[in-house]
């Protein structure tokens, strides 16, 4: 078994998928999985009412932290997230999770927030649900750090991996902002109901938002399920699977 058919069976995709232009009948072999060839074309899903999201109503001082951020290089801003005490979320968690990765990414991986490995090794997506992203980055010949950067929308653990709240992303996002402006990503994939929200100031349905492209401060934003999900639910792998293969014909026509 080679590198990529243990990804794909990893991903529970293997061997569903087939060869592009090929059974295999040549050779007497089973089709091996060919990349973003799915049995099913990606198609755009039919939209649930979306609600959107009154924002934030930011005070004076707010607005001049955002001004402060939004003015910021890479080491003032991981010097300022390394010691930011902005919201509560800070008092519970054992450091601030800033991100990782190439620094001009083409591709930039949105998550919610650090868990428990996370918090503790001050690197987003580490255990279970990194593997399975890393195993999902390598599926489409990625790699962690090499034109990806992997971040998310809060640094700081939630008390109990729970959602974070609203306020609590509205103040951490301006520095997710920075860090698009900074990175310049050709395309940006949100992992997950709570990520795909924060960058679109919606409160929508996962299933609404994917298979279809949106825009997060001029630059594409796609949605797929957090690999955490897909850890408690395996069989949703086949969906993400659809959805960067879509990411993987998008970046291709930027
Ligand atoms: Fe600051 Fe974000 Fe951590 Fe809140 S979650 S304390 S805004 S770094």
């Amino acid at each position: 078994m080679d590198r990529r058919e243990a990804v794909l069976r990893e991903l529970n995709l293997y061997p569903q998928w087939k060869l592009r232009g090929g059974s295999g009948a040549a050779t007497g072999q089973p089709a091996a999985p060919s990349l973003c060839e799915p049995v099913a074309p990606v198609q755009a899903v039919a939209s649930a009412p979306e609600a959107a999201v009154e924002p934030e109503i930011t005070t004076g001082s707010e607005q001049r932290r955002e001004q402060i951020i939004s003015e910021l290089g890479w080491p003032a801003l991981k010097t300022m997230v390394r010691d930011c005490t902005a919201c509560q979320l800070r008092a519970g968690c054992t450091q601030t999770v800033f991100g990782v990765g190439d620094e001009q990414a083409d591709w930039l991986f949105v998550g919610e927030g650090p868990g428990a490995d996370e918090d503790a090794q001050g690197e987003p997506f580490v255990g279970q649900a990194g593997k399975l992203l890393d195993n999902m980055l390598l599926a489409i010949q990625l790699k962690r750090g090499k034109k990806v950067y992997i971040a998310n929308i809060v640094k700081c653990r939630p008390p109990n991996d729970r959602t974070p709240e609203r306020d609590e992303i509205a103040t951490c996002l301006p520095y997710l902002q920075r860090k698009v402006e900074l990175i310049k990503p050709k395309l940006i994939v949100a992992l997950g109901k709570t990520a795909a929200n924060a960058l679109l100031g919606k409160d929508a349905a996962l299933g609404s938002l994917r298979g279809k492209l949106h825009d997060f401060n001029g630059i594409p934003l796609l949605i797929t399920y957090h690999p955490a999900y897909l850890l408690h639910s395996p069989m949703e792998k086949a969906k993400v699977w659809q959805d960067l293969c879509f990411a993987t014909e998008v970046m291709r026509k930027l």
